[in-house]
């Protein structure tokens, strides 16, 4: 019907800056982990403030990598109580369950991100790890999560696949804990596919560097089993340039959110996404809730914007531990997760991505608006 260029939920732009990296690394021969990794390591310590960053071939091997690293050096075994939020990306779920952790799911508060109270009903004396999901870029509660790490002696792994830049009281996520970050085409800096994980600690470093690595500290000098989680200089080189532009895309994002949220003020049976004092948003992903006594259901406004050209997300359609595989897994418990539910049921995100096309937020308002007004 319209004849206006549809407008993705996400896009990614490859421009000048990423050719004439990659072509760089191309007529360089060399095109496994190399210097343009290294340059991608000193750009991410650079952007979160944490010593060291430690790029690896994506989001869940940096999350697997790290559960590992805490494993070998003793702070974590096998079988102890990991608390994570049941409203993320599966990859959290897998990298716990797969590391041989027992797994606690919380619930999440208003804006998505773990609930520290629930995760503090949750803690049992066999708990040794909290990992909150910084979700859809906004930082979780990082102040209540430290006073639980601090009273009950835990370890912290923070997910931050999609909140690069985020800041909690102008500390960026990822540089509480360890921090796990992903290149993912979706994400908002790109790799194609690729991650980081970032670390203040020089062993774990250490023994982050060796795991990506089949364990290995020097030619055939095994220390560990080990794992092939390297990222290449091809992949390093598309995020570098990325990161060359990183204040704008920010900065863009953020002025759409803003924009998106000053145009849909007052629309009936939305629930707008905030930022809490002190929760500076990457804006990885711009999400409503449809209340349930909105004129139209979440799906069908999804369809009506598909109608008019505009894509959608549903992140996430269930709780993350609500499929069959998981299903009566021992190792894997819940809470009650009230929010999680009637937000699996309710959320919608809407796009704010750079490459929106002129006069786009006004059109995805418009669309929404109409779908919703009576
Ligand atoms: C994308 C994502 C991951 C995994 O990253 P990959 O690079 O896709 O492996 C983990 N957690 C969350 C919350 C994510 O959004």
């Amino acid at each position: 019907m319209s004849r206006q260029p549809y407008i993705p939920i996400s896009q990614v732009a490859l421009g000048a800056d990423e050719e004439e990296l990659v072509v760089a690394v191309l007529r360089s021969g060399h095109l496994a982990q190399g210097s343009m990794v290294a340059k991608l390591e000193a750009e991410v310590a650079g952007i979160t403030g944490a010593v060291h960053a430690i790029a690896v071939s994506s989001g869940t091997a940096a999350l697997t990598c790290a559960i590992r690293a805490l494993q070998l050096l003793g702070h974590l075994a096998a079988d102890d109580e990991v608390i994570t939020s049941s409203f993320t990306f599966v990859a959290t779920l897998n990298a716990a369950l797969n590391a041989g952790l027992s797994v606690r799911l919380a619930d999440i508060d208003a804006e998505y991100c773990i609930d520290p109270a629930s995760v503090a009903e949750l803690i049992t004396p066999k708990t040794r790890l909290l990992m909150p999901v910084h979700l859809y870029g906004l930082p979780c509660d990082m102040a209540a999560i430290l006073d639980l790490v601090d009273r009950h002696h835990l370890l912290l792994i923070e997910d931050s696949a999609q909140a690069l830049g985020a800041r909690f009281h102008g500390q960026a996520t990822g540089s509480f804990g360890l921090g796990c970050f992903s290149f993912y085409a979706t994400k908002n800096i790109t790799a194609g596919e690729g991650g980081a994980i970032t670390t203040n600690d020089d062993e774990l470093a250490r023994v982050l560097r060796l795991l990506r690595n089949q364990g290995m500290a020097g030619r055939y000098d095994y220390e560990t089993s080990g794992y092939n989680f390297r990222m290449t200089d091809l992949q390093a080189a598309i995020a570098v340039a990325q990161l060359r532009r990183f204040k704008e895309i920010q900065d863009t994002r953020q002025d759409n959110a803003r924009r998106l949220t000053a145009e849909l003020a007052g629309c009936p049976g939305l629930v707008l996404p905030l930022e809490p004092p002190g929760r500076r948003s990457a804006w990885h992903q711009y999400t409503i809730r449809v209340t349930d006594d909105a004129r139209v259901t979440r799906d069908e406004l999804a369809a009506h914007l598909g109608d008019q050209g505009i894509g959608s997300g549903v992140y996430y359609p269930r709780t993350v531990d609500d499929y069959p595989c998981f299903a009566h897994l021992p190792q894997l418990s819940r809470g009650p997760l009230p929010r999680a539910e009637l937000s699996a049921r309710q959320v919608l995100s809407l796009p704010i991505h750079p490459h929106l096309p002129l006069g786009g937020i006004e059109r995805i308002a418009t669309a929404v608006r109409t779908a919703l007004v009576a």
